[in-house]
């Protein structure tokens, strides 16, 4: 059975890397990447491709990672699945000067001076946590159509506010808290 042309580490061996561009595919769990967020999960795998550039002493990479979430809308609660892209580039470089803090610039990425290989693994992961929204949110509520927010919008209007005793609130009341 043939092997896909993926790995689930995202190492790069700098010794076989060769002058130019090389175009690297990642297919990672979000085990692979430590990646266990308590408020949605990942639906599928989380695809990366990567084009690294070697021209003499420099080396960069860009490229674009994709996946998928599942979560629950933090309106309606209902169950979804949203799709996400993330892209990023990044300069690598031997030679740290000393005093250097090496967290100014999140594109610049220190290699340790005897370093043979790329880990994008860290980098990549910081990147899809700050793709996902806290509270993602249905299409239809995105879209101003989600069903609920009617039914929310019908009872204020109908009870004239939350502080009415009307049972309906209980059911709908973790939607406020959002709010
Ligand atoms: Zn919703």
């Amino acid at each position: 059975m043939d092997q896909p042309a993926v790995e689930n580490a995202m190492k790069i061996d700098l010794r076989e890397l060769e002058e130019g561009e090389t175009e690297f595919t990642f297919e990672q769990t979000a085990t692979d990447l430590q990646l266990e967020p308590e408020e949605f999960v990942f639906a599928g795998p989380i695809k990366t491709t990567v084009t690294v550039q070697r021209l003499n002493e420099s080396l960069s990479a860009s490229g674009i990672t994709r996946f998928r979430i599942k979560a629950d809308c933090a309106r309606c609660n209902e169950g979804i699945e949203l799709p996400f892209e993330t892209e990023f580039a990044f300069v690598f470089q031997k030679g740290k000067p000393r005093g250097v803090e090496g967290d100014e610039d999140e594109t610049l990425i220190w290699l340790d001076d005897d370093s043979d290989e790329l880990d994008l693994g860290t980098e990549v992961r910081d990147y899809i946590l700050l793709e996902v929204p806290v509270n993602p949110v249905c299409e239809a509520y995105a879209s101003g159509t989600c069903p609920n927010l009617a039914e929310v919008e019908t009872i204020e209007r109908e009870t004239g506010g939350e502080n009415a005793s009307d049972p309906r609130w209980d059911a709908l009341r973790e939607l406020k808290q959002n709010d």
